[in-house]
């Protein structure tokens, strides 16, 4: 049987890998990695557990006796085979109809035949998480009904019915405490699956939230979010603290020399390089297009001098290869040292009034603001 309902493949899940097929720009290759993702792994293993969870009621049966009970069982595990040969071909839908229906009819029939304390019913449950799942209140409120309904109609059948192929009762004490167990592996599975799945995408947003994409570098918000902590830490300990602002020099040529890919190319370049030659503590950030801030902790103006000179450098020297050609780049840098108590966006107003003199100083310089 099936227990295996857990499944809680949502109908949002579902219709996930068909919407990806005819989503345009979304080349095949990564159509087919993303509809085969963690869910689908999900199911699939759910349906080889599933299967083997038939295969031990088959057997169960044989061995007290009841080979009528048993043999359904081959339907079921037949239905779970074919299920798990539609989702190799991305025939998610029908597989998940075809586990849909095997769980609904197992349930229901293994409820009516062997009667309510054979535990079968428990089964049923695992739709709730599944319909909850699949979308709002408006969406799943008829099927949470409908599936209420028909717990209660079948409890109702099986009570007045009776068991109508009844077995011993330390089988059947037996039978509840197999389903239980499944039940909670299945729930517990399922209901792990989907936390793991949160917790993944709420990682996922934070990053994006907090770093530029293209260099990786964190982004302005995130630097001035970092500089509160920063501050509030240097003034704690008396230290210093210094900003860097650095701008590639004539940017806009190597863009329209080379194309914008190159530029970014150079991008990406400069912030790997940056984030190597800072200290553990330092904080970099792409500031804008081409511009990058440094915040620095425990650093005084001199130092924080010396650091920028070595970008400088470091960046007069470097140059990428790009299409056999030889992108060379260099960068004007504005230092300033936050006053005491002093703001950070008047800090790095200094250092941008320090960067502009490296500019008009005939750039590839390092300026320190007053
Ligand atoms: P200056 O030496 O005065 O700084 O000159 P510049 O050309 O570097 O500065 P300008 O502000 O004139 O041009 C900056 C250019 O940077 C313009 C913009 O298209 C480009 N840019 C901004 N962001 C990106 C990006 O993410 N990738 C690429 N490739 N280019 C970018
Ligand atoms: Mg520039
Ligand atoms: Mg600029």
């Amino acid at each position: 049987m099936s227990a295996t309902q857990e499944i809680i493949p949502s109908v949002t899940d579902v219709t996930r890998g068909s919407r990806l097929d005819v989503m345009p720009g979304v080349g095949s290759a990564e159509r087919r990695t993303r509809a085969h993702g963690a869910f689908w792994i999900m199911v699939r293993r759910v349906v080889v557990l599933a299967a083997c969870v038939d295969f031990a009621f088959l057997a169960f049966f044989l061995a007290i006796g009841e080979p009528r009970q048993a043999w359904p069982n081959v339907l079921s595990i037949a239905m779970y085979a074919a299920a798990y040969a539609l989702l190799t071909k991305r025939r998610n839908a029908l597989a998940l109809f075809l586990v849909w229906t095997e769980v609904v009819g197992h349930a229901a029939l293994g409820t009516l035949f062997l009667g309510w304390d054979s535990g079968f019913h428990y089964y049923l449950l695992m739709f709730i998480p599944a319909i909850i799942v699949s979308g709002g209140w408006r969406v799943t409120i008829f099927p949470l009904l409908f599936l209420f309904a028909f717990y209660l109609g079948l409890h109702a059948a099986s009570y007045a019915l009776g068991a109508l192929a009844p077995i011993g009762r330390g089988d059947l004490w037996a039978l509840n405490v197999f389903n239980v167990a499944i039940f909670f592996v299945m729930a517990s599975y399922t209901a792990r699956f989907y936390s793991e799945n949160v917790r993944k995408s709420e990682r996922k947003l934070r990053q994006s939230a907090t770093t530029d994409a293209l260099t990786g570098l964190a982004n302005r918000g995130h630097l001035l979010d970092l500089a509160k902590q920063c501050i509030a830490q240097a003034g704690r300990r008396g230290e210093n603290m210094s900003v860097v602002l650095a701008d590639i020099d004539h940017f806009k040529q190597i863009n329209d020399r080379f194309g914008h890919e190159a530029g970014d190319q150079v991008l990406r370049h400069a912030g790997k390089m940056f984030g190597c030659m800072c200290r553990e503590r330092d904080i970099v950030a792409r500031w804008g297009g081409e511009e990058f801030l440094f915040l620095l902790p425990g650093t005084d103006s001199e130092d924080a001098r010396q650091l920028a000179e070595r970008i400088r450098v470091a960046c007069e020297a470097a140059g990428i290869e790009w299409r056999q050609a030889n992108i060379r780049f260099t960068l004007s840098a504005g230092v300033s040292t936050l006053a005491p108590a002093e703001d950070i966006n008047a800090a790095i107003g200094r250092a941008d009034k320090a960067l502009y003199q490296s500019k008009f100083a005939g750039r590839n310089l390092v300026s320190v603001a007053d």
